[in-house]
């Protein structure tokens, strides 16, 4: 891997290595463990004197392969990969943190993200409190002595509000803490959030990075003290890890992230244009829009907005419900960053566990849907919608 590779090149290149079968397509390291050539081979890879492979736990070469790959396309120094994104948020939280310790964490992160934080994490006696992630005073205000860790995801899900990366990593590290970004909307193609100062990158790699909706997925990428110490230790201790064939699909899937996420994202952004001036849509939320209230710090932390809008049509949600219903296009699903696009109806779905006074805090009306851009033709998605909407 040279140093001045562009980004481009780094999503097909970056981290590959052949073995000594010369295969042109990275390897896929199925195996558990891995042979020495004799008990003293063994004993000096164990004890950290000599580099290799041991066990899949801790070494696989398909895994570091997906994981150097993701590295080079954050700009990180280091990564680890986790089984799924939740794992990936468990490792932060659990290898950072401990009892007394405390998280400020912005409303609007992934829905799952709430009880680890509020059941879990407050099982082990760290503390949380939400703030709006558009709002720097709220942030300022809510960091104690014990503030270890800032959690923010932008742009976040499903009503696409941006958080400013640089004022945030800037508060965090008045405070001594560390500061985490989830840039699953966003993915490495449009988002660097280490370029604004952020600590770590925490990844769903379920989305995009894999691509086409076949594996769960996670990884951490930032600082290498972090990376491999703390959060490495909680890897391979307590045994999240990516599995090789899903590190191996994802590390394939990164090879036309680029390009899939640009694509889509020229999708959503003429879809989130048409929308705005339908007569059934009460309101688009998507930061590429000039009417939405962040669209310029948008515009600077990302080259496009995304692949994901919401929208919220007129008439609640029977009319939202209508154009779910009304689609033969559109999988109604709860993932995104698939090829196909997907639509859900948040205020039942993802977020029907919530009151409904979390929900309307958190922007998720009963007319809300979100939309995630995928890669067919966008006549045909916006013919699709336009059958619910019509009779809306
Ligand atoms: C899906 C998602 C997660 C969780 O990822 P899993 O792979 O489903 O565990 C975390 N953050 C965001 C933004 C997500 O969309």
């Amino acid at each position: 891997m040279s140093d001045d590779w562009r980004p481009d090149t780094l999503g097909v290149r970056a981290g590959g290595l052949r073995s000594s079968f010369g295969e042109h397509s990275e390897n896929l390291s199925l195996t558990a463990s891995f042979v020495f050539g004799s008990a003293a081979e063994a004993a000096r890879k164990f004890a950290n004197a000599e580099p290799g492979n041991i066990y899949s736990r801790f070494t696989n070469p398909t895994v570091a392969m997906f994981q150097s790959r993701l590295a080079a396309l954050e700009v990180a120094e280091a990564c680890v990969a986790t089984s799924t994104g939740m794992a990936a948020v468990s490792t932060v939280a659990f290898g950072l943190l401990k009892a007394g310790d405390h998280i400020v964490a912005a409303r609007g992160v992934f829905g799952t993200v709430v009880p680890l934080f509020n059941q879990v994490m407050a099982k082990f006696g760290v503390a949380t409190t939400w703030v709006d992630p558009t709002d720097l005073d709220a942030w300022r205000g809510a960091i104690r002595p014990e503030t270890k860790l800032l959690f923010v995801e932008t742009p976040s899900n499903p009503v696409c509000e941006i958080a400013d990366i640089a004022a945030l990593a800037e508060i965090s590290r008045k405070a001594g803490a560390v500061l985490a970004v989830d840039n699953c909307m966003a993915s490495p193609a449009l988002q660097r959030p280490i370029e604004f100062g952020a600590d770590l990158v925490v990844h769903s790699a379920t989305k995009y990075l894999d691509g086409q909706g076949r594996v769960l997925g996670g990884a951490i990428a930032g600082r290498k003290d972090l990376v491999e110490g703390p959060l490495f230790g909680f890897v391979r201790t307590a045994g999240p890890v990516l599995s090789p064939f899903n590190a191996w699909v994802c590390l394939k899937g990164m090879e036309t992230l680029r390009l899939r996420v640009n694509a889509q994202s020229a999708s959503a952004l003429a879809l989130a244009r048409w929308l705005e001036s339908h007569p059934a849509v009460e309101r688009v939320n998507y930061p590429g829009l000039e009417s939405h209230p962040q669209h310029a710090l948008a515009m600077r932390q990302q080259s496009a907005a995304g692949p994901v809008l919401s929208f919220v049509v007129k008439g609640g949600r029977e009319a939202a419900w209508r154009v779910v219903d009304g689609s033969k296009l559109l999988s109604i699903t709860a993932n995104f960053g698939d090829t196909k696009s997907t639509i859900c109806h948040p205020a039942t779905t993802t977020h029907g566990r919530l009151t409904a006074a979390e929900r309307e805090e958190a922007g998720v009306v009963d007319g809300l849907l979100r939309l995630a851009a995928g890669l067919e033709d966008v006549a045909d998605i916006q013919a699709d919608l336009e059958r619910g909407l019509g009779r809306a």
